[in-house]
């Protein structure tokens, strides 16, 4: 008989976290008897050992450890290893294999929006730096555009940045929430006068923020601009990592459907 399996997600705040609605739901539909729970994880540096004692077969990883997740693996796949960041852990044969599926997850929800080529990224904290590179590599012009010039080192050799201060408002076809303003405030992530000026020129508006209207999207839904949430952007990458504890047992279409009535439990 096969042991049923264990999974956690790891991350601090946790209690807010989808995932193990959306794991236990698949693994329920799919016939299995696996389970998936939270972890509260106070200190980074018990990550492995959390990991290791808990006896886990697989985790995935949230803000803000993923770069401590990158640390503990034993083998990466090429994307972790690009942007030193791991949000999925499956243990095979005493290894720990870290995958990123954060960028897989969030170019699949960005492509509903057909023809969005041109795409301004508001902010560039770890969710920017995890998904930037994979839009380039797809053809996308990203430019990035955050509040302080710091955070922006690490993207000038390759993206188009500004801040507040040096941006010149033109058309973008999509513009993306990539702060976490408005995620526990009501704070725009880019002031108001500058939104005002791209959001009803451009085609879409996207927030990695989910489970809420955040003002940057009452902002587009006031312009009558298309916009949508992070669910799907959660949605996917707990699809792909689904993949991965499952080692490609399932179908996509599958998984995403009972990992879909899974999140509709909370909507
Ligand atoms: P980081 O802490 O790495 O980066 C935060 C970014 O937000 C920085 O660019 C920071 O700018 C900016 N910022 C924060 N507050 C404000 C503000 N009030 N006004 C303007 N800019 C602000 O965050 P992450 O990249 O880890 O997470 C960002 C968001 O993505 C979170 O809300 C998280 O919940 C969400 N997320 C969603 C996922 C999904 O599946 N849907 C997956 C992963 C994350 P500065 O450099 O100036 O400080």
């Amino acid at each position: 008989m096969i042991e049923p399996k264990l999974f956690a997600v790891f991350g601090n705040p946790i209690n807010h976290s989808k995932s193990p609605i959306m794991h236990n739901n698949a693994f329920k539909n799919l016939g299995l008897k696996d389970t998936y729970i939270r972890y509260h994880l106070e200190n980074k540096d018990s990550l492995k050992e959390k990991f290791l004692s808990l006896n886990l077969d697989g985790a995935n990883i949230t803000v803000p450890f993923k770069e401590d997740a990158y640390r503990c693996c034993d083998v990466l796949d090429e994307y972790a290893k690009r942007v030193k960041a791991v949000n999925t852990i499956v243990k095979k044969e005493n290894k720990l294999y870290g995958y990123n599926t954060d960028a897989n997850g969030f170019l699949k929800a960005i492509s509903s929006f057909e023809n969005a080529k041109e795409i301004l990224f508001l902010g560039a904290g770890g969710t920017a730096k995890a998904t930037s590179t994979i839009l380039k590599e797809n053809n996308y012009n990203v430019t990035i555009l955050n509040r302080s010039q710091k955070r922006l080192e690490s993207f000038k050799n390759n993206f188009e940045c500004f801040t507040f201060e040096n941006f010149k408002p033109k058309k973008f076809d999509l513009i993306i929430n990539m702060t976490s303003a408005g995620l526990i405030e009501e704070n725009l992530p880019a002031p108001k006068e500058i939104l005002e000026k791209i959001i009803p020129i451009s085609n879409g508006c996207m927030d990695v923020i989910y489970g809420k209207e955040t003002p940057f999207l009452k902002l587009a839904k006031e312009f009558n601009i298309p916009y949508k949430d992070g669910e799907e952007m959660l949605l996917y990458q707990g699809v792909y990592a689904f993949e991965h504890f499952t080692n490609y047992n399932f179908d996509f279409k599958e998984i995403k459907e009972a990992m879909q009535k899974g999140l509709s439990f909370y909507n």
